[in-house]
């Protein structure tokens, strides 16, 4: 007989590691225990050498399926101790944390069929869950991840509960926010005036003919709340559009099973896996022409996002419901997702007309993630439900704890302690007290999660940022990272990459080095430092923030660069139309004097100004619009490119403002604009052809830019890299700004 002890590290509680290993004992008739403390799982084995082999072999090969095993440490110990059975203890507590907290996870199949069979005690129960399936993060105060710790810990178990949640061979054997009807929390229907009118399946059902009568219902999910209302009608998203006034940016569609979708959407292999996955995420795929969705759900976008109903509670909502639903977060603009029935009653009472709320409380707020299929794999534009916390294992420890605050927009935090890089769930932009308030508590959830107190802050350099006067008002050692190096730093931190690379930081705006707005940049670089190699030639940002949401401005200020004012004026171009004369004349003045008028290199600035000068959108509605309505016209038999200069540093666009100006076919702009991304890239990475290149920043979300440039590189043997696990935007500055520092 022999002792084993092994320690499993990752994301191994609330996952049913326990009583998995329990079984496994017992399969290879071990003797021994096991128990959980903060860094993970702790597993004392004693049988034949033989037996423990297997074990192991099969712990590594085939563990539950929401686990993530980041290291298993295994070690002989010299024990005279004699073990006669196999047992789970207690959690112990000591003060060091470091467990991994699980994702919330869609509800599985088990679960489905339980509330689906009337013979089950949990039948129509809507907050069932168990050891593969319901909410983690969403309801942790703090770790250990044991029911007191959660938002359960009010509610007693009843007996039948009870016995499952204590039988190691049960799916629900320590599943903490397990329930049922009896004894825990409720469904509750209420009207605008906060009455209630109904519980459990009722009010199910009641809600299901409210959404079929035209009414817009906010439904509690596993993170937040969502807007609900009928996705086939139009009178009732256009109601959903008029009262939240948000007029054309698209919004996601729930729906009952992958069939559905099938019915309104064309998918790939990839992206009916993904809507399919244990994570349940928002998938943008492409939209059938004719459908009986409203056309309103997301005018003039030939993609969708949809995802599947992700609780027992969207489930039952669906039995008595036979089309898809359009289901967006409850929030106002610029703040977070609403997480309690009296706020949405306080926020959104002109825009909702009934809650379904039920009393399990939301601790932590958690957006759906939203994803694309780049290259037959996963892209991530937003990372949350089912995704995050996300955690990587770094290759060796850290000797300081470091906080990063990531960047402005589409926010989240970063942490590194001991050999782990943990990111939170997307928390939104920073332009509101509430959602400063959200980012202000992630933080000290996470905090509290990790026993966690920096050493270091990392932030973005833009002095306005929220998240960098935060950052200077901790009066900690602080360090500034770059923007567009930290959208490269976070492409490397996915792939581990410490050695030079060749990176396209393509983006939006950020604060650059020396005070102007970057966006267009090539470094050379390492993760410790990094040289500007190449960036668009700098133009100007006429009104500055003004321009960000109008293209025409931006496509004007490019006319200026190549055109005297009276050319410009006897133009014949769409974009001169949407000013007047004078217009044209106090711009041009602005121009001249650099009046609000500051110096960019951005790159989704010229998508902007292209999708003007092509006359799709001269005033964006919502943030990415040109750079989608540029991709759905992007033909692929048109090969050619326009004409482009690469002079010293600078990367000159002026010869194909010039010739777009000379093309009248949208579908030909388009497609030679984006062609001409990619010769610009292609041109470049061969000039440094001992380099990989490293495709980083918000401008490769576009799918047809990314895909089209990866097979080029491919074509050359040339090295890339791009971000997967990790968003392409701002969302992925956090772990960019940490990688810098390891
Ligand atoms: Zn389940
Ligand atoms: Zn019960």
């Amino acid at each position: 007989m022999q002792t084993y002890k092994i320690r499993v590290k990752g994301i191994v509680q609330g996952v049913g590691f326990r009583p998995f290993v329990f079984n496994l004992a017992s399969k290879y008739s071990i003797n021994g225990w096991v128990n959980n403390d903060e860094k993970g799982v702790n597993i004392l084995l004693y049988s034949s050498k033989e037996s423990i082999e297997n074990f192991i072999k099969e712990l590594k090969g085939n563990p539950p399926p929401l686990s993530k095993i980041d290291s298993i440490e295994i070690e002989e110990l010299n024990s005279k101790n004699i073990y006669t059975k196999f047992e789970i203890k207690k959690s112990e507590t000591s003060n060091n944390k470091s467990t991994i907290i699980s994702p919330d996870i869609a509800v599985c199949q088990d679960c489905i069929d339980d509330i689906n069979d009337e013979s089950n005690f949990r039948a129509n129960y809507a907050l069932t869950n168990c050891t593969n399936c319901g909410p983690r993060y969403s309801i942790i105060k703090t770790v250990p991840y044991d029911r007191c710790n959660t938002s359960m810990a009010e509610f007693i178990l009843c007996e039948a509960c009870k016995k499952e949640y204590e039988d190691p061979t049960n799916r629900r054997y320590h599943a903490q926010p397990v329930a049922c009807e009896k004894c825990g929390p409720q469904v509750k229907l209420y009207d605008k005036s906060n009455k209630e009118v109904s519980f459990s399946l009722e009010a199910i059902k009641e809600v299901a003919s409210l959404i079929n009568n035209g009414k817009i219902v906010a439904i509690k999910g596993l993170g937040g709340f969502h807007l609900v209302c009928d996705g086939a009608s139009e009178e009732s998203v256009d109601s959903l559009r008029q009262r939240k006034n948000r007029p054309s940016k698209p919004f996601a569609v729930m729906f009952k099973s992958i069939e559905q979708i099938k019915e309104y959407t064309s998918l790939t292999k990839k992206e009916e896996e993904l809507l399919t996955s244990k994570e349940k995420p928002i998938v943008l795929v492409k939209k059938q022409t004719k459908s009986s969705l409203s056309n309103n759900v997301a005018p003039n976008i030939n993609r969708l996002g949809c995802f599947i109903a992700y609780t027992p509670l969207h489930h039952l909502l669906f039995r008595f419901l036979h089309k898809p639903i359009v289901a967006t977060s409850a929030n106002l603009k610029d703040e977070p997702i609403i997480r309690f029935k009296d706020e949405v009653l306080q926020k959104l009472g002109n825009v909702v007309d009934f809650v379904l709320d039920f009393n399990r409380d939301i601790v932590n707020a958690c957006d759906d993630s939203v994803i694309q299929v780049i290259n037959d794999e996963i892209s991530k534009l937003r990372n949350a439900r089912g995704y995050a916390p996300t955690s990587l294992k770094l290759e060796k420890k850290v000797s300081k704890k470091i906080l990063a605050l990531g960047a402005n927009q589409k926010s989240t935090i970063a942490l590194a302690f001991e050999d782990n890089l943990i990111v939170s769930p997307h928390i939104g932009d920073l332009n509101s007290i509430e959602s400063m308030e959200y980012f202000t508590r992630t933080i000290e959830t996470f905090k509290n999660f990790y026993d966690f107190e920096p050493d270091v802050i990392v932030c973005d350099k833009h002095p306005n940022y929220e998240s960098t006067k935060f950052a200077k008002s901790l009066n900690k050692e602080l360090i500034f990272v770059q923007h567009h190096y930290a959208h490269i730093l976070s492409t490397m931190a996915e792939y581990r990459l410490k050695e030079k690379v060749l990176g396209f930081s393509f983006d939006g705006t950020g604060y650059g080095d020396d005070g102007n707005i970057w966006g267009g940049e090539v470094f050379i670089c390492n993760n410790k430092s990094y040289e500007r190699a190449y960036h668009l030639k700098y133009f100007k940002l006429l009104g500055g923030e003004k321009a960000v949401k109008e293209p025409k401005r931006v496509a004007l200020s490019l006319l200026f660069e190549k055109f005297s004012l009276e050319e410009i004026l006897s133009l014949e171009t769409s974009v001169i139309k949407q000013f007047s004369e004078q217009e044209i004349k106090m711009l041009h003045m602005v121009w001249t004097k650099g009046l609000n008028a500051p110096l960019t290199s951005s790159m989704g600035r010229v998508f902007d100004a292209v999708a003007s000068l092509a006359n799709l959108v001269h005033i964006q509605s919502f943030e990415g619009e040109t750079g989608l309505t540029i991709e759905q016209n992007y033909d692929e038999t048109i090969i050619d490119s326009f004409d482009f200069e690469v002079i010293e540093k600078e990367i000159g666009l002026s010869l194909m403002i010039k010739q777009i100006l000379d093309e009248k076919d949208i579908k030909t702009i388009c497609s030679k604009f984006i062609n001409t991304l990619v010769e610009i890239i292609l041109f470049i990475s061969k000039k440094h052809k001992e380099l990989p290149v490293v495709l980083s920043g918000g401008v490769f979300q576009n799918k047809t830019l990314l895909e089209l440039v990866c097979k080029k590189l491919a074509k050359e043997k040339i090295k890339y890299f791009y971000s997967k696990e990790v968003p392409l935007n701002d969302g992925g500055i956090s772990i960019g700004q940490i990688y810098n520092l390891l």
